[in-house]
């Protein structure tokens, strides 16, 4: 898709008119390309760093109605997501998969258990599955034999979805390139270009890939700011009021050998009583999260405090302390920050989780949602400026997003999961993914279930211009591999350097920056 020479000739062709350009490359901006392309529009996407490199990659990577929003009286965003789920579920086989989850329930618990029953049935009715199931508290360990048995009554279980946040993010694009949307990471936006009347009419992006020097004035009919909890900055160009806080949550990543989980597990934290999880996605146990102002500069990745890998560990330990996990014992640590807004609520959690739209001079901003909803968002982004737009053009909610065959063939060396895994993740691409694949690059790599072939394929045309958009983003080692996947560097370096064209020099330079960034932003004390 994005080939070797691709990136000079996007820039080459950036400075013809557009009718949108979004600002940002996350999953908002992704489903705002996709829509807009989809009908026609010219539509350019830039991105600052690399695509889905903002919180995009650092969700709890849940498509969920969200349990706790029901709890905070948000009804019509559970119902929405609900509904995005089920849809989602539907078209992103392979990239988007049910999840179970369980709810157990101890004594002196508050609320007690029926109030999540009746939460759960109201869930279930959203949906319309009746999915929900109460166990007592043997068959609860039954279900998940590490869960603390001590004041356990029983609890449910129910289901939501999960997916590879930073790979659903590449999916959208994909296919709104697939309908002649043009996307770019690595290309900042520096300032708004305004016309006399002060009506924000392009933008300044600058290259950021380290490539080329260059900036370039680009006129849109519609400027859309999709950049998240950097929306304020942007809006900051107008001289706009603040409006947004932001909020980081952090994750502790887990080997499956050490939290060993089948199910997801959902339960309040012995402390504070919020609501915290682990949960298994790609071969490691994930387990968040935190929700605390992020004070910190946007310049740099945001990454766990001490007290917040100290708040996790010690619900990590009371619910399952039979595993004696300790500090040692976490893999990788992620975080993400959020854009609210600012209320000035004491608790984080009680901020508004609803998405938000502003226009000021003409610029619209779309932030806050969620990754789940992020299809309605792009909906109600292009209804906001649609009778500025060419050709009246028609946006159906009710299309798919997601093209995802119904059937696959069985492959020598793949069977029809492992098939379904690259299909989602993937897309249109898949066959030529296959195909590229050199002798043994179809295996597994040790202790993942990613395959080689990946790592051939997203050097080769997915835009990677720093070896953490490889390892961090297109194929999930940084998380999913000890020591940001380190360990595997010599079979990945024989793999993927030719394909990017870096000299040794070049090799030498990224592996350093990133063994820092990961020792930095991706683990906890001794790991970094
Ligand atoms: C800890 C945590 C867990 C979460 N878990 C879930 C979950 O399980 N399920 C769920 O549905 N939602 C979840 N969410 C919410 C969800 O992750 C976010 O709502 C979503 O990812 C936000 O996407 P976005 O595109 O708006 O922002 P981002 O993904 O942050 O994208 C914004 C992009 O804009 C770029 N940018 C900034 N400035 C510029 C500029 N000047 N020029 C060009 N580009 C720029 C940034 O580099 C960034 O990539 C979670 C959020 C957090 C913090």
């Amino acid at each position: 898709m994005w080939t070797l020479g691709w990136r000079d000739r996007v820039w080459a062709d950036l400075s013809r008119p557009w009718d949108v350009i979004v600002i940002g490359g996350g999953i908002t901006g992704a489903g705002i390309l996709r829509e807009a392309a989809r009908v026609g529009l010219r539509v350019l996407l830039l991105e600052a760093n690399d695509f889905a490199s903002g919180t995009s990659s650092r969700s709890s990577k849940l498509v969920h109605g969200g349990l706790r929003y029901l709890k905070q009286g948000e009804i019509k965003l559970t119902f929405e997501s609900v509904r995005e789920r089920e849809r989602l579920l539907r078209e992103g086989r392979g990239l988007i998969g049910q999840l179970g989850f369980l709810l157990p329930n101890f004594v002196g618990d508050s609320p007690p258990a029926w109030v999540f029953g009746l939460g759960l049935s109201f869930y279930d009715v959203l949906a319309w599955h009746w999915t929900h199931r109460h166990y007592d508290a043997l068959d609860m360990r039954d279900l998940c034999p590490p869960l603390r048995a001590e004041g356990l009554l029983g609890g449910y279980r129910y289901f939501d979805a999960q997916t590879d946040d930073a790979r659903l993010v590449l999916r959208v694009v994909r296919e709104a390139v697939g309908k002649g949307g043009v996307a770019l990471n690595y290309a900042r936006v520096e300032n708004l270009l305004r016309r006399s009347s002060g009506q924000v009419c392009g933008v300044v992006a600058r290259d950021m890939s380290g490539e080329a020097e260059r900036t370039l004035e680009i006129q849109g009919t519609v400027v859309i700011n999709a950049s998240g909890a950097w929306a304020d900055e942007v809006r900051g160009q107008l001289n706009a009021p603040r409006q947004l806080r932001q909020l980081r949550g952090s994750h502790l990543v887990f080997s499956h050998a050490q939290l060993p989980l089948r199910r997801a597990i959902s339960f309040l934290h012995p402390v504070d009583r919020r609501p915290v999880f682990a949960l298994p996605w790609e071969g490691v146990t994930l387990f968040g999260t935190t929700d605390v102002d992020h004070t910190a500069t946007l310049n740099t990745e945001p990454a766990i405090s001490g007290r917040e890998s100290d708040y996790l560990l010690d619900a990590v330990r009371y619910a399952f302390p039979g595993l004696t996990l300790a500090e040692a014992d976490v893999q990788a640590a992620f975080s993400g920050v959020r854009a609210v807004v600012n209320t000035g609520q004491a608790d984080p959690s009680k901020e508004s989780r609803e998405h938000i739209l502003w226009r000021e001079h003409g610029l619209l901003t779309v932030t806050g949602g969620k990754l789940t909803t992020f299809r309605r968002m792009a909906h109600a982004a292009l209804q906001t400026v649609r009778a500025e737009l060419p050709g009246d053009p028609q946006f159906d909610r009710k299309r798919r997003l997601l093209i995802t065959p119904t059937e696959v063939e069985t492959h020598p060396q793949l069977d029809a999961m492992a098939r379904w895994r690259l299909i989602g993740r993937y897309g249109a691409d898949e066959p030529e993914l296959l195909r590229a694949a050199q002798t043994g690059e179809l295996e597994a790599i040790e202790g993942s279930v990613a395959r080689w072939a990946e790592l051939r394929w997203a050097a080769r045309a997915e835009g990677v211009v720093h070896l953490d958009d490889l390892l961090l983003r297109r194929v999930r080692l940084g998380l999913l591999l000890p020591h940001g996947g380190l360990g595997q560097i010599d079979r990945l370096r024989a793999i993927v350097q030719p394909e990017l064209g870096w000299d040794d020099a070049r090799w030498a330079r990224e592996i350093a920056a990133y063994r820092a960034r990961w020792g930095k932003h991706y683990a906890l004390g001794e790991a970094a």
